[in-house]
């Protein structure tokens, strides 16, 4: 039993339980007690009637743009019609209405026990922080966060409807509903979890090897094939002149083995998730090579969503759902609150990681395993909205490198996975004087505009792919 318990070994721990009857580590005590004090101030922040304000105007806001994603149009409406017949229009489609009633009447639930996956990854951070923080039983709901090992893992759990709702890769969702990879099942992101948030991590042994054009036949970890992670990667890639289907292996790897596989030397990099990224620099087995914040600022990371079968039928469910990772996301997106969500999400039920770690991913002041403390506050960020554009994006660099054969249908395929539109569909049919117009943002990766409008030109245009 020595081995068990060896008082005199300085080089092991003590294996007693802790003094306040768990089985765990003193760590791991701290960790509990300071995600647990933390808990306390963030739901007294969220019961604040000053917070309270604030999250239904940002979700309010959040569904307006959703229906005018052009200001212009939002505004040309509101002067046409008044601002009573607008609230009216915009209350009578998809999901104010169910929010509203919701308020008051929680019966109109479909489904109030839920099972939600997710990878323990800081995209992620809305999603699991309205679980501690009470935002889904405030919305009448008891959910169960399922951690879940891999993306493929997650898609075969929502399409064996395992899972009520998930967190998604954003492209997951297009390739699902195209068929590509599985079975062809309907399925829609809700809202965006997060934006940025991702890095090109080096193995600590390229550290002096920092030009992309010196990479060929290096290997790297990428977390799924329909991933921004993917995208990203093949785009610097090539932009640098290499072909990421012949000059270097691009392989799949669940975040949570990532840097393992770098340690290992199985890898000489990877495109990946946080905090395994910041991990890397903290194991001292890597370094931050590029944050995608430099790549595409502001592009979209993790998506949250649910088939469009649960969507039909359960509306009132999934407009509560809506509603309870919205009102995350107004508070993650505050950066006064960033260090305290940090403290709620490390423990071992969510992301399982050293606070050090996940704080420095969300507050943007990290060590960059070069010998540098750098300060990028919209490293990681959280906005919400689905704009259908990045869709076309994904969907341009889906059939870019092979993975759409064929004519691809951008608008019609992300107007239908991305839930924006819909709404607008719905103002259609009730008759309101809603004129189209441009829909689509316009976004710069790599210091070159993407117009989804010209999609099909655009995905054409790279020197490097793998279009016949
Ligand atoms: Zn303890
Ligand atoms: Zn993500």
């Amino acid at each position: 039993m020595t081995q068990y318990f060896d008082p005199y070994n300085a080089d092991r721990p003590l294996m007693l339980k802790c003094g306040c009857g768990k089985d765990h580590t003193v760590a791991e005590h701290q960790q509990e007690a300071s995600a647990s004090s933390a808990t306390v101030e963030l739901k007294r922040r969220s019961l604040t009637s000053e917070f309270e304000a604030y999250s239904n105007a940002f979700i309010e806001a959040t569904l307006v743009k959703a229906i005018f994603p052009q200001d212009e149009v939002r505004r040309r409406f509101l002067r046409a019609v008044g601002k009573g017949t607008a609230m009216a229009a915009i209350s009578s489609v998809l999901p104010m209405a169910s929010l509203q009633a919701m308020a008051q009447d929680k019966n109109a639930l479909e489904k109030t026990r839920l099972k939600i996956g997710f990878i323990p990854i800081t995209c992620a951070t809305p999603l699991i922080m309205a679980h501690p923080l009470g935002f889904y039983s405030k919305q009448g709901l008891s959910v169960e966060l399922n951690k879940t090992a891999g993306w493929a893992l997650i898609r075969d759990k929502m399409i064996n409807k395992e899972y009520d709702a998930t967190h998604f890769l954003s492209p997951m969702p297009l390739a699902i509903s195209m068929g590509l990879g599985s079975n062809q099942t309907p399925m829609n992101v809700a809202t965006i979890q997060n934006i940025n948030g991702q890095a090109i991590t080096m193995s600590i042994r390229h550290k002096d090897n920092r030009d992309p054009k010196n990479w060929k036949g290096f290997k790297f970890g990428i977390p799924f094939d329909y991933s921004m992670h993917n995208f990203l990667l093949r785009y610097f890639l090539a932009e640098h002149g290499l072909n990421p289907d012949t000059d270097v292996q691009l392989r799949v790897i669940p975040p949570a083995e990532m840097v393992a596989n770098l340690r290992a030397g199985n890898i000489d990099g990877f495109l990946g998730p946080d905090p395994f990224n910041q991990r890397a620099v903290y194991d001292e087995v890597g370094y931050l090579h590029t944050l995608t914040r430099d790549l595409w600022n502001g592009h979209p990371c993790c998506a949250f969503g649910t088939s469009t079968e649960f969507i039909q039928k359960n509306p009132n469910t999934f407009a509560a759902l809506y509603r309870a990772v919205l009102t995350a996301a107004a508070m993650a997106r505050d950066p006064a609150n960033r260090e305290l969500i940090a403290k709620v999400i490390a423990p071992s039920q969510y992301l399982n990681q050293p606070e050090a770690v996940v704080t420095q991913v969300l507050t943007g002041k990290y060590a960059d395993g070069l010998g540098k403390i750098q300060n990028v506050p919209d490293r990681a960020d959280f906005d919400p909205m689905p704009w259908q554009s990045m869709a076309v994006w994904m969907l341009t660099q889906m059939k870019r490198w092979g993975y759409i054969k064929g004519d691809v249908n951008y608008k019609q395929i992300a107007e239908k996975v991305f839930l924006m539109t819909d709404a607008r569909k719905h103002m259609k049919d009730l008759g309101q004087p809603f004129t189209a117009g441009p829909t689509y943002a316009k976004h710069k990766i790599m210091g070159k505009e993407f117009d989804a409008a010209k999609a099909d030109a655009y995905a054409k245009s790279f020197a490097i792919s793998k279009m016949g």
